[in-house]
């Protein structure tokens, strides 16, 4: 047997035994304590940004790959199985300890190596440790995932991820490749954590590493830049995405103008499409979605659009696409577009209106007043129809604020958002200057924890979807919903729900809670039926919400907030 360990500080070894330390302990300032002492002791910058990355529950760097890896739990089941030689039953089984795939990969490898060692069979093991893995290999096998598309990717995938596996050196390292993979490091280490350890490798303070992550978007770049001493340069810059500044909430237009120090303020529709950050430098454009993705050749007439604006080189625009023709169409067509259904603007059409200028030939406005900011926006010449302005009025009082919100309700949009006109663009921050006015009772984003097939027509597809909100770190169920989706949408569905399934229960399917839906409902009521005490009355899916993450999906506290805020208690 050829055992090879590495030693070396920047193995992938050293990285996976580090976080299994990082989670062995539950002290915060030891977490703090171990991590710093591990990224002092990187020897070289890439390392150091791919550790800080993967820390930070991301593959890549936001902006820096264009495709994901798109390695989903049945493609990893199939390799775990053929690499382990394990039967569906017996990896069922350990998944089912664990509740995640790569800790229940670990223990798997673990077990068969005692009994190959214990049989005298050490064949396993042979296959196992043949050479130890660096991290830039292991990101160059998830940059081959990523780059691996179109017919045949399937089996190459399998192919890099065996070749990965069979060179681990302890199995721990086959644990943090599938919880790196499936961006489930779930090592109790925050990104609040990861910076704070970065500060304190590198002697910086917290403010200093925090403010340069919040504008860079990448947790990895900015330890680089703290350990070189340049953390001067986390600049905002075009290409390259940073954190969207979100908006506070308030329940009626009396509350909403409470909020506010300064009248007047920037009053603008709602729109109900998704986010984007639409980037120029030189000609090159690249779009991003509100998770930092690259969404840029999704939206082809969005990108010839953004070439035609002439008067600056260099610019970032925030704003928001939605479906329009004329008027605002449903976020359904959309989504049409984000699973590559449909590409042209044809048939799912959509404009994109801009309601902030973040970077102009080569300066950052983030620290501009919104009013200074909005000026040189409206200065643009925007290609109609695929870009416009936000519609955006002055208003001085609570009843101005009323109306105009029943405006954009009438005309199908959302409700409002109201912006202090002197405020800076903060990324990354959830604050007063901006407070949105939705409508009465709130929607909910939830993820599917489980669905189940339907009945008579929907026989043979996946329609009921039981969905969970967040509470700390658990999931609890607060409904299950049928209707809302399209039978287009439902039989898509259908396929997403097999390929996240985990344990099969012939009607019935425990998935992995990855997708999030936006559910709206009539009320709240106490419930015993689910783990959550509550339950959603007549819950619909408004939409699926591919822009959130299940880190975004909404919390038990919200769920008890609106119970508690219903005037009549159901
Ligand atoms: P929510 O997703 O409910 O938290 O609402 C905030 C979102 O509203 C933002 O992230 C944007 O995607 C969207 N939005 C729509 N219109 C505007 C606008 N005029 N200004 C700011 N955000 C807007």
């Amino acid at each position: 047997m050829t055992t090879v360990y590495e030693d070396s500080a920047d193995s992938f070894q050293k990285f996976s035994l580090t976080c299994d330390r990082i989670k062995a302990t539950p002290s915060k300032l030891e977490k703090i304590r171990i991590l710093s002492e591990y990224l002092v002791g990187l020897k070289d910058d890439k390392d150091l940004k791919i550790a800080v990355t993967f820390l930070s529950g991301r593959v890549f760097p936001p902006g820096e790959v264009e495709q994901e890896t798109n390695v989903g739990y049945s493609t990893l089941w199939i390799v775990i199985s053929k690499i382990t030689n394990s039967k569906d039953t017996e990896l069922s089984r350990y998944y089912r300890k664990y509740g995640d795939l790569g800790s229940a990969l670990e223990d798997l490898i673990s077990e068969k190596i005692t009994k190959a060692k214990n049989s005298g069979q050490l064949q396993f093991s042979q296959t196992l440790f043949q050479k130890s893995l660096t991290m830039s290999h292991v990101y160059n096998c998830f940059l081959d995932l990523s780059k691996s598309t179109g017919s045949g990717s399937q089996s190459r995938k399998q192919q890099i991820l065996s070749g990965l596996f069979s060179n681990i050196t302890v199995p721990s390292e086959a644990k943090y490749i599938v919880k790196v993979l499936t961006n489930e490091m779930r090592i109790g280490l925050v990104e609040g954590l990861v910076e704070e350890s970065v500060a304190r490798a590198f002697s910086k303070t917290l403010p200093e590493v925090r403010m340069a992550n919040l504008i860079v978007a990448n947790s990895g770049m900015v330890a680089v830049l703290a350990r070189n001493g340049k953390l001067s340069e986390a600049k905002l810059l075009p290409l390259r995405p940073t954190n969207y500044m979100l908006a506070d909430t308030a329940e009626t237009a009396e509350s909403l103008f409470l909020k506010f120090k300064n009248s007047p303020m920037y009053s603008e529709y709602k729109y109900d499409g998704i986010r984007a950050q639409v980037h120029v430098d030189s000609g090159q454009v690249k779009i991003f979605s509100r998770n930092l993705a690259d969404i840029t050749s999704f939206f082809p007439e969005l990108e010839a659009g953004t070439k035609m604006i002439r008067e600056k080189n260099s610019f970032i625009l925030d704003g928001e696409i939605i479906a329009y023709r004329g008027k605002p169409l449903s976020f359904q067509l959309l989504q049409r577009r984000l699973r590559k259904i449909s590409r042209s603007n044809n048939d799912a059409p959509i404009k994109y209106l801009a309601f902030d200028l973040l970077y102009s030939n080569g300066s950052a406005l983030i620290q501009e007043a919104l009013g200074d900011r909005v000026q040189a926006l409206r200065k643009l010449t925007l290609p109609e129809p695929v870009m416009g302005f936000s519609e955006q009025r002055l208003v001085s009082s609570a009843q101005e604020i009323s109306d105009m919100f029943v405006e954009s309700k009438n005309l199908g949009y959302e409700g409002l958002v109201v912006k202090d006109r002197f405020s800076p663009y903060t990324p990354g921050r959830r604050g007063s200057n901006w407070v949105k006015l939705k409508k009465e009772l709130d929607t909910l984003d939830v993820v599917i924890v489980a669905c189940e097939y339907g009945h008579g027509k929907r026989a043979g597809v996946i329609s009921d979807y039981t969905f969970a909100v967040s509470d700390g770190s658990q999931l609890k169920v607060v409904g299950k919903a049928y209707s809302g989706l399209s039978d287009e949408e439902i039989a898509n569905m259908t396929e997403i729900m097999k390929s996240l399934t985990i344990q099969d229960q012939g009607y019935r399917r425990i998935v992995k809670p990855q997708v999030v839906l936006e559910v709206a409902f009539d009320a709240i009521q106490i419930s015993n039926r689910h783990d959550s005490g509550y339950a959603l009355r007549f819950p619909r899916i408004k939409r699926i919400r591919d822009d959130k993450s299940v880190k975004e999906i909404d919390s038990l506290d919200k769920v008890k907030r609106i119970y508690e805020g219903q005037r009549v208690r159901v």
